[in-house]
């Protein structure tokens, strides 16, 4: 393999490309990354960096030292547009193309959006943080669509900021189909004692420079308006390709699309295994990810399968929150530590007799602890 393109110059691409050295591959590596951005960190986003605490070169995923040792070939500012795969290219929207023998798809996603909301902000990308940024100014009132992760945690940096913030859910409490409702209950709780008027089951319809409309025809004012809901794999440049996509870029259980030659990682990555399939939106997925598929790659054919360990974490307000494992209704939640009106609590689901999760608020020792053993089949 002379040439490895890696489309996508993000977290999923860098550990691509990381990894690819790891496993002692020397020939050409190019990084096509639509943003003209040199790849970054997105967790901050939300957080640090959105509550003008944390510097855009603490976001940076590779350092001077990193960008000589893996030697990449940066095609930054530049979308693939098509996958010719019997012509082993990758073609860009300059009018270019690279001739590549492997392809490392890590084109993750982009912010979802609402008919009704133009003008709503997302965020995304590293210029979705800047714009919120810029518009939270003092005495604006917030409206957050979405009370998921990232709506959660922006309305945590927006009382951090001391601005008035209410939260728009469709669910009857946030995160209940990741999380079950009891510890939902516990997210809504953090929003409430932190003052985020959390509004859940209602139905919104768009806004206008008043605020946001409901279905009822009442207004939520605001001055800023931010959707959160869901983001949509990139696969859009695959078509015509002869790849799998629906939901993401289908692979098998070691990340290897219909070619061999062609793997997926990170958000965009929707792997199948023993008939079902899965794609995560998270962090140490896209990097637990990287090792399987390069390993796959590189061998031409699936040798090593991947086994996730759900791992997700979430900071609100003055909480940590961490999850492992794959746990799904029906499983039984108890408390090993703490309880769910504590600021602090540890919290286990079990399934056959097994703990199949893990969740905390503010005790990552004994997540961590508790953690370890978890073993999930990568069919879950
Ligand atoms: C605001 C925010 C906060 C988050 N916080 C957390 C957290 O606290 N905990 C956690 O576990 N996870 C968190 N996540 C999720 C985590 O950041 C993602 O799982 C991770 O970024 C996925 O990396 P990726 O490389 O697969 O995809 P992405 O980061 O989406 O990167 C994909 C890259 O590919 C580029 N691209 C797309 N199409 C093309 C194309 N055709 N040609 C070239 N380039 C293309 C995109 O521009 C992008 O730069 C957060 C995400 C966001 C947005």
């Amino acid at each position: 393999m002379k040439r490895v393109a890696i489309v996508g110059a993000s977290l999923a691409g860098v550990r691509a490309a990381q990894e690819l050295r790891a496993q002692g591959y020397d020939g050409g590596v190019v990084l096509i990354g639509e943003e003209a951005h040199l790849p970054y960190d997105r967790p901050p986003l939300s957080k640090a960096f959105l509550a003008g605490t944390a510097e855009r070169a603490s976001l940076e995923l590779l350092d001077a030292g990193d960008l000589a040792s893996l030697a990449l070939d940066f095609r930054l500012g530049v979308r693939a547009t098509a996958l010719e795969p019997g012509n082993r290219r990758v073609l860009l929207s300059d009018g270019g193309s690279v001739h590549a023998d492997g392809v490392v798809i890590t084109t993750g996603g982009r912010a979802r959006t609402l008919p009704g909301f133009e003008g709503a902000h997302t965020l995304r990308t590293i210029d979705d943080a800047l714009a919120l940024r810029a518009a939270l100014v003092p005495g604006v009132r917030v409206a957050i669509v979405g009370a998921g992760f990232i709506g959660a945690e922006v309305a945590s940096t927006c009382r951090s900021l001391g601005l008035d913030v209410v939260v728009l859910e469709a669910l009857p409490l946030p995160l209940t189909p990741v999380l079950g409702p009891e510890l939902a209950a516990v997210c809504a709780r953090l929003h409430a004692e932190h003052g985020t008027e959390l509004r859940c089951g209602v139905s919104v319809t768009g806004m206008d420079a008043a605020g946001v409309r409901l279905a009822d025809g009442s207004l939520v004012p605001a001055d800023v308006v931010v959707t959160g809901v869901g983001m949509i794999p990139a696969t859009d440049w695959l078509a015509g390709s002869g790849l799998k996509v629906g939901n993401g870029v289908h692979i098998d259980a070691g990340l290897v699309t219909d070619l061999p030659q062609v793997v997926a990682i990170g958000d965009v990555a929707h792997y199948h295994a023993n008939g079902v399939g899965r794609r995560h939106e998270h962090w140490t997925n896209a990097s637990e990810q990287a090792p399987v598929a390069i390993a796959n790659l590189l061998a031409g054919r699936t040798e090593r399968t991947y086994t996730p360990s759900g791992y997700v974490w979430s900071d609100q307000y003055s909480g940590r929150l961490q999850l492992a494992g794959h746990p799904r209704p029906g499983d039984t939640l108890s408390f090993v530590d703490g309880d769910p009106a504590s600021s602090s609590f540890v919290a286990v689901w079990a399934r056959e007799g097994a703990t199949v999760g893990v969740f905390a608020l503010n005790n990552p020792k004994l997540f961590n602890r508790l953690r370890r053993p978890l073993r999930v089949p990568a069919a879950v």
